[in-house]
């Protein structure tokens, strides 16, 4: 693995990979979900399938006691035959023109699953690139956010969540994550050392 596809933030690592999701083991998949919790295409598509209908049966019962899940939020259910504890599903903002509170919602999606890893002692966590599918979200700015929001949030949560894995499912994706990761070690770098 290249030294570029992780970032070492004390105790805590930041890794980059590519592939599909719903095959990498972790403790937490977090899944791209929309505000109805009611399935849809792309990364939400592949994980009800690998998972079963498990997951959406769980779902159906937190749509029934709190209706819908709020933008920048996420519910937690099991993770059905998924290699995994549970999925967080989190609901990224729709992409208008990033001036209706798009950064901040997207930031919340990433810090919300983080605190609910926490709450459930969680170690590994695994994120697809919220909202740059359907969403429509631009993939160069949600990376940028993505990373410095998790190595914020480790900063301030040590010896809690150990791995982060940001799963990348183009080639594409994944090169700008990872000019996006050397930016963000070359920050860490300059803070220790500075
Ligand atoms: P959103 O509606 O939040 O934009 P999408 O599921 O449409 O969510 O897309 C989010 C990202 O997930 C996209 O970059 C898409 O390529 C990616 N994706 C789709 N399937 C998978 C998968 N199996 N594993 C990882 N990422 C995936």
């Amino acid at each position: 693995m290249g030294s570029e596809l992780v970032i070492r933030i004390g105790l805590c690592q930041l890794q980059l990979l590519k592939g599909d999701i719903t095959t990498i083991a972790v403790d937490a998949i977090v899944n791209a979900a929309n505000s109805q919790l009611a399935g849809g295409g792309g990364v939400d598509g592949a994980i009800h399938r690998a998972g079963g209908p498990e997951i959406m049966h769980e779902l159906d019962e937190i749509r029934s006691a709190i209706g819908h899940c709020e933008t920048g939020s996420a519910v937690a259910t099991g993770a059905g035959k998924l290699p995994a504890k549970y999925v967080f599903h989190a609901v990224g903002p729709r992409y208008r023109d990033g001036r209706h509170g798009e950064p901040e919602l997207l930031a919340s999606c990433y810090t919300t699953c983080l605190n609910l890893a926490a709450e459930r002692d969680v170690k590994t966590i695994s994120f697809p690139s919220i909202s740059t599918g359907i969403y429509g979200y631009p993939i160069e700015a949600a990376a940028e956010i993505a990373l410095k929001s998790a190595a914020a949030w480790l900063q301030h949560h040590a010896g809690t969540v150990r791995v982060v894995k940001f799963v990348q499912f183009s080639e594409g994706d994944h090169e700008i994550y990872r000019k996006h990761a050397a930016n963000l070690r070359g920050t860490l770098a300059a803070e220790t050392h500075g």
